[in-house]
């Protein structure tokens, strides 16, 4: 049986929208011709051909080979060349072309055609240019030997190099034809004796062998990391294009170069782009020479120059986007080989994107749907240069975005004076307590050792900004907080290193960094966001400074305001500990009426930074651990052993095994004494706290005439009984604090929906509660099973490497799971209060994918942290218009 699928598509039978079947660039090049800019012939082999060949052991499905053989036909008969001519020889290149843009990862052969046997008349059409066509032989067998033949690279680099030195040069340019023929020769035979004489002459085999080449560079190593680091999935396969080689290495008539049809790096409309007369493309990327600005090509090539600006205004109205394109001029004839979507930097998508709305080229809607969220964020913070390159001494987790160049401190009282002083610090610690908050305040960055994506160190950083790197694997900080060993290098107090958040990458030294940009454009699109989204904007705060900043990024409230969080402050830790760790009512009654007027303090900044919007203040949700001092600190430990007064050789010994315990310590997973447990025990602690809530409300009131909506939030209920028993504490202790003022304000009393058995159960909850919130970290926590604090450092990471998890489920929501705790608790809730509101205040809050099922989910809002407000509007704006 014969198989009829269509494996080849000549260049006139294809257009954009067979992506998926010719991959993107031969997609675009078709589309190019059709609508009749100037490229090359050439023919297609399908992505669907690279795919039946990779599910077959790299057999070719029936029937390719025969359809390929017959698209070369069809080119030749086209551009009157033959393959292997001696006349008029056709030489094509073979080139990959994924569905999504994988530049450089896969194999490329140019020159094929080119033989002893064409190489005359190669130069013959190239004017008598000998140099030229012996140029092109010996490049053909360097690549072809190495892509497609797997010779060793430095077989060819070797001969080269000697020929260079055997003849005093220094630079390529420098051989002359008479070398480049030997040179050739040479090739041949090193490429034949590295084959053991099965080096291949015929160039329609030669062909064959090189489609089959980039067929497998698709699973090549670096292709399947990219893919992997870019989640493009390995079952695409990739498309080959055999396209007429046009030649910018034809004397100074010819060029080569690449160009944008805007800034990529600004976004803003002027000439962009480089090229080189007499080259080839790979020229350009090697960097042999230095390529020239485009601006220069109106001298030297006019007309060439006039129609590239013509066709680049044409392909960027056509495919209404910035375009990257590639071209080559082949005696003064202009050949497009390439355009695509280019890459651009968050400043450039956003201005671009704005400007392309005013000039009529794009609607708002396409505006919106083309800014990817998550690049605002690089707006926000101070961000690497994009020019930067070196490699990270180390990768941990993108804890808090933006980027952070400071100094080692090894401990938050050092950090706390140096970056008092305005010094630029950069805290390194195990993992960070509340001890540590005063140093974490005034660094510029924070790298953990341990913790994860909603560890305290992580939450707190990204509320306040602060770039942070968490749970760095193998980094060593030693036992007295000195030093951190990073890979084999040690670097202590002082020492500068630089930390990407948003990449969770470490580099040794100041990189170079770029100030945030916050400008009109970055305005206009939020606010063309906001009107298109039905989701709630709110974000996660609990100061004046973080809830000023949180509505001037265009927060609608606060949708969890952390009360232990202020309990953190240093001056403070002291009455929190005695309040917890009182044996007695009236010890806690002591503690609780020191605590009582500073958290009424800390209300009335919020709500004064907040009035006329809500804000929902959430009971105390107190994770021990982090109050009470650490017992197993490793000092006492090692001070316990040295009491023993075992040898040398023990104490090290068990110093070792000690060190071996401590890292594989957990925390407390959070599922003791928390959220509302500690509340039923002690009904002193939310009666101070409803108390301080409202004494602040009032107070804001008087003093400024307008305060915020008050929302009481109980945190950790499981059963409707907690949130009964609490709501009638708050209840009593508000109705108290009315009657003494003499005066009312409105409020609510809702409850967070974190633990499995409350969404299951939140019909019945939603009895006791005015308002739902999602607390997704817990929920992801208690719904897979996985700690917080403890999972990303371990299997967590190679979860999601190997691919069991397709991504940190701290990050970016569960859906299929968590998400449907989520769903079910909001229509559980409904079905008994049907319009209760639902939001969601977990760090998935900020995240654009989670952001978008929140949406479907149908809450009324989201809350995170406070930079992270523009990602949530756009990303909310892009989930109504996908769903339009
Ligand atoms: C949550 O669990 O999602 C939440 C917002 O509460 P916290 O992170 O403070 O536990
Ligand atoms: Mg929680």
């Amino acid at each position: 049986m014969t198989d009829q699928t269509k494996y080849v598509y000549d260049l006139n039978e294809g257009d954009a929208s067979l992506k998926s079947l010719l991959g993107g660039k031969g997609a675009n090049l078709a589309e190019m011709n059709r609508i009749g800019v100037p490229v090359p012939d050439a023919f297609t082999v399908t992505t669907q051909a690279c795919v039946a060949a990779m599910n077959n052991n790299g057999e070719w499905p029936a029937g390719l080979r025969e359809q390929v053989e017959a698209a070369l036909d069809r080119l030749e008969e086209r551009t009157g060349k033959v393959l292997g001519s001696t006349e008029n020889p056709l030489l094509v290149s073979i080139r990959s072309g994924a569905v999504f843009s994988m530049p450089g990862m896969m194999d490329t052969v140019l020159n094929l055609g080119i033989s002893d046997d064409t190489v005359g008349a190669v130069a013959a059409l190239a004017d008598g240019n000998e140099r030229f066509a012996w140029d092109c032989y010996r490049r053909f067998i360097q690549m072809y030997g190495e892509v497609v033949e797997g010779v060793d690279q430095y077989v060819f680099e070797d001969a080269l190099t000697e020929a260079k030195e055997a003849k005093g040069v220094a630079n390529d340019t420098d051989l002359d034809a008479e070398d480049l023929k030997a040179l050739t020769k040479k090739f041949k035979e090193l490429a034949n004796e590295a084959l053991g004489g099965h080096w291949t002459t015929d160039p329609r085999e030669q062909l064959m062998r090189a489609i089959n080449a980039v067929f497998l560079s698709w699973n090549n190593p670096r292709a399947e990391v990219y893919r992997k680091a870019n989640g493009i999935s390995r079952d695409l396969g990739t498309a080959v294009n055999v396209q007429q080689m046009v030649f910018g290495n034809r004397g100074e008539t010819s060029a080569t170069g690449v160009c944008f049809s805007r800034n990529p790096s600004t976004g803003a409309k002027e000439l962009y782009g480089e090229f080189l007369t007499n080259a080839q493309g790979e020229d350009v990327v090697a960097g042999i020479r230095t390529p020239r600005n485009l601006a220069e090509m109106e001298d030297v090539l006019p007309e060439a120059f006039h129609e590239l600006l013509a066709t680049m205004d044409k392909l960027e109205l056509h495919n209404k986007d910035l375009q990257d394109m590639e071209f080559t001029i082949e005696d003064r004839k202009l050949y497009m080989l390439q355009t695509r979507n280019g890459k651009r930097t968050a400043a450039a998508a956003v201005k671009s994107a704005v400007d392309m709305v005013d000039e009529g080229l794009i609607t708002k809607e396409e505006a919106l749907l083309r800014i990817n969220p998550s690049d605002l964020d690089a707006l926000l913070h101070p961000a690497i240069d994009p020019n930067f390159k070196a490699t990270a001494i180390v990768k941990g987790l993108p804890a808090s975005p933006g980027a952070a160049v400071g100094a080692l401190s090894f401990n938050a009282d050092d950090a706390a004076e140096r970056g008092g002083k305005g010094e630029s610090v950069i805290l390194v610690r195990y993992e960070t307590t509340p001890d540590d908050i005063h140093g974490v305040m005034v660094s510029q960055g924070v790298l953990t050792a341990h913790g994860g994506m909603t560890s305290h160190a992580a939450v707190v950083a990204r509320g306040m900004g602060i770039t942070c790197v968490a749970g760095a694997p193998g980094i060593k900080i030693d036992p007295k907080g000195e030093t951190v060993t990073i890979g084999d290098k040690t670097y202590g107090t002082g020492d500068t290193l630089t930390l990407n958040g948003t990449t969770g990458e470490v580099f040794e030294g100041a990189a170079p960094l770029v100030p945030p940009s916050i400008n009109e454009d970055f305005e206009q699109v939020g606010a063309w966001a906001d009107e298109y989204r039905r989701l709630g904007v709110r974000a996660n705060a609990e100061n004046f400074e973080d809830a000023s900043k949180a509505r001037e990024l265009g927060a609608e409230g606060i949708g969890l305001a952390r009360t232990e969080h202020m309990f953190m402050a240093a001056d403070r830790l002291p009455s929190v500990r005695k309040m917890i760790l009182a044996t007695n009512e009236e010890e806690r009654a002591a503690a609780l009426e020191e605590i009582l007027p500073l958290q009424q303090a800390d209300f009335e900044e919020i709500f004064s930074a907040m009035k006329g919007l809500p804000v929902t203040v959430r009971l105390l949700d107190p994770p021990l651990h982090e109050f009470l001092p650490n017992i197993v600190d490793q000092s006492l430990l090692v001070q316990k052993l040295e009491l023993t007064g075992g040898s040398e050789e023990d104490l090290a010994k068990e110093r070792k095994l000690l060190a071996q315990v401590k890292s594989l310590h957990e925390q407390n997973p959070m599922l003791g004494t928390r959220g509302c447990r500690l509340a039923m025990l002690y009904p002193s602690i939310p009666e101070m706290q409803a108390r301080a809530i409202i004494r602040a409300a009032l107070a804001v009131q008087e003093r400024e005439g307008e305060t915020a909506g008050i929302e009481i939030m109980v945190p950790l209920v499981v059963i409707k009984k907690e949130l009964e028993v609490q709501r009638d504490i708050v209840v009593k202790a508000v109705e108290d604090e009315f009657e003494k003022a003499g005066k009312r304000v409105d409020y609510t009393v809702g409850t967070m929906i974190e633990i499995p058995r409350a969404a299951l159960t939140a019909n019945e909850i939603a009895e006791a509660a005015d308002f739902f919130s999602f607390g997704t970290n817990d929920l992801t926590q208690t719904g897979i099973g996985i700690s917080r604090d403890d999972a990303e450092a371990g299997f967590l990471g190679h979860y999601v490497d190997a691919e069991v998890m397709s991504k940190n489920p701290f990050e970016s929501l569960d859906q299929n799971g968590v998400g449907q705790l989520v769903e079910m608790g909001v229509e559980k809730g409904r079905t008994t209060k049907p319009g209760l509101k639902t939001g969601v205040c977990g760090e998935h809050g900020g995240d654009p994918e989670s952001v978008e099922f929140f949406h479907r989910a149908g809450l009324d809002y989201v809350s995170c942290s406070p930079f992270r407000v523009p990602i949530a509007r756009l990303a909310a704006a892009r989930a109504a218009l996908r769903e339009q």
